[in-house]
């Protein structure tokens, strides 16, 4: 394997002397033992050719778009609203009794005018329009870039039409100028849940005997991963309250502080409301990962543990035996095919590390990795998140203050209980990507088409997965490339029925033939 301490040198040596000293911080080499800082987070070098999207992607297309029966308002011209139109794949099951606007993409659609005079009749004029036509339960409108220059306050609308229409409608300053990438729309997406949504119902009381009653943080049901992860709780006796927010209903998030216990898929995203419920109704939070075969049982047992009930412990238990064992014949037969093969890992904010479980089932060693966006909390562990001075460019993303509510605050467990259980259970914390993975690999955050390029020249990997801006860039370089935002149209990924689509995926890809083909067959003679 190539020494990866002199790959970082090689690979800023083309970057003009200030993009190179720049570039250096955000490349490292693993030590599990000694985790390197990393620099993440900040802006991108202009010109770089980064795979990074905007506030607003983070905002609207991640966290808030796949809630069903909610009508998302996109407040600018019209292609921040078309681009972004069924393009992620969060998938939802709605009763035949209940409404889903899922299939439709609502715009504004501003123009010059707008520009000019300003855009907030226009804006008060569609959602008095959809509402009428779609009597939808609730509204919510998210600022494009022009909206934050021209200065409409789209938050006087929101208030003006919760009036009028009696129902909530809210909104939020996502425009994509905002911080460096989609984190920043996640953060400001979080803040208006937790400010316009939750708490704003009761659980009501038949839908409270269970107690262990959980809520699921950042899963979207990209492929239905959400179905097989909902699948597996239930089996196990597991009540899934909410699900922040694949498959979601407004109502399910309202009355989510009734759960017991939060358990984070997508730290990045989502590990905002998880602290400020904890602060605000005492739910403790439990960092989980239902990507990979032996990372899901490892997450029943930890819930199981949290819990520290007898039955439900032996329930999961016989749960995971019954899965495992149709799963294991095909990890088994699919390993013989791949294993020892490298891989290099390059998605947004969590995948990236969620899915070096799947190929440490399959025994496909991971020599590279990196976040789009993710911050050093999340490549280095939770213990560094305090110490992270916010810059320039993230100082405008509102932090909110909370404090517990007099009402509502309910200890889930005392303060020794939760102690006790901290020898077991990792409550509060999560440990990043870095610690596991090997020492030597490397660590791209943020990475340039130039560094992607660069590196698979020198790792020559049996698979890259990423997004579909790089798929056909990696595979006209003869090598398959896995979308692990889209999952190339196939999933779920997710549980034990997720982990046997993804080995068998991973075997069809990187053992198809058409690889074999890319040389011609005079190529192959005069080599
Ligand atoms: S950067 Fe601005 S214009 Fe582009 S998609 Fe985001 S909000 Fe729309």
């Amino acid at each position: 394997a190539p020494v990866a301490t002199d790959l970082v040198e090689d690979l800023v040596k083309p970057y003009p002397v200030k993009v190179k000293r720049k570039r250096a911080k955000h490349i490292t080499v693993n030590d599990p033992d000694e985790i390197p800082p990393i620099e993440a987070n900040v802006r991108s070098t202009p010109g770089i050719i980064t795979t990074r999207g905007c506030c607003y992607a983070g905002c609207k297309g991640v966290v808030l778009g796949p809630i069903t029966d909610v009508i998302h308002i996109v407040h600018g011209p019209i292609g921040c609203s078309y681009y972004a139109w069924m393009t992620r794949r969060n998938q939802a099951d709605v009763p035949e009794s209940e409404q889903d606007f899922l299939k439709y993409c609502f715009s504004t659609d501003m123009t010059t005018n707008e520009i000019v005079f300003g855009g907030e009749k226009k804006l008060a004029q569609a959602v008095r329009e959809a509402y009428e036509i779609f009597h939808p339960k609730a509204i919510d409108i998210f600022s494009t870039c022009p909206v934050g220059l021209i200065g409409d306050d789209v938050h006087a609308v929101a208030r003006e039409a919760r009036k009028e229409l009696k129902i909530p409608v809210f909104a939020f300053s996502c425009e994509g100028y905002k911080g460096v990438s989609q984190s920043a729309g996640h953060h400001i997406a979080n803040n208006g849940l937790f400010k316009n949504v939750v708490g704003t119902e009761e659980l009501p009381a038949e839908a409270k005997t269970n107690p262990f009653r959980v809520n699921m943080l950042g899963e979207y049901n990209i492929g239905g991963d959400a179905f097989e992860i909902e699948r597996l709780l239930n089996a196990c006796g597991i009540q899934l309250v909410a699900t922040f927010s694949g498959n979601a209903q407004l109502a399910e998030l309202a009355h989510s502080q009734d759960a017991n216990l939060n358990l984070i898929q997508c730290h990045r995203s989502i590990n905002y409301m998880a602290t400020m419920m904890e602060t605000k109704y005492g739910i403790p939070w439990l960092k989980v990962n239902f990507i990979g075969a032996e990372a899901t049982a490892k997450t029943l047992r930890k819930i199981a543990r949290y819990f520290g009930d007898d039955e439900l412990t032996a329930r999961v238990e016989i749960v995971i035996a019954e899965e495992l064992a149709k799963v294991e014949p095909v990890r088994q037969a699919v390993r013989a095919r791949v294993e020892g093969r490298p891989v290099m890992l390059f998605v947004g904010g969590s995948r990236s590390h969620h899915y070096q479980s799947l190929f440490r089932d399959m025994g496909m060693p991971v020599v590279t990795a990196g976040y789009e966006f993710a911050h050093r909390d999340d490549y280095e562990g939770y213990q560094v998140a305090s110490t992270i001075k916010v810059d320039a460019d993230s100082r405008n993303i509102e932090e909110l203050t909370v404090e517990a509510d007099p009402e509502h605050y309910r200890a889930r467990k005392s303060p020794e209980e939760l102690e006790r259980l901290k020898a077991s259970v990792d409550i509060a914390d999560y440990k990043g990507m870095m610690p596991e993975m090997a020492k030597g690999a490397m660590v791209v955050d943020d990475i340039s088409h130039h560094e992607l390029e660069q590196l698979i020249e020198t790792y020559h990997p049996a698979l890259v997965c990423s997004g579909i801006k790089d798929k056909y860039v990696v595979e006209k370089m003869g090598i398959p490339c896995k979308q692990l935002h889209n999952y190339d149209y196939g999933g779920p990924y997710a549980g034990f029925r997720g982990a046997v689509n993804f080995y068998q995926e991973i075997d069809r890809m990187v053992n198809s033939p058409v690889w074999g083909f890319i040389p011609t067959p005079w190529e192959k003679q005069s080599a």
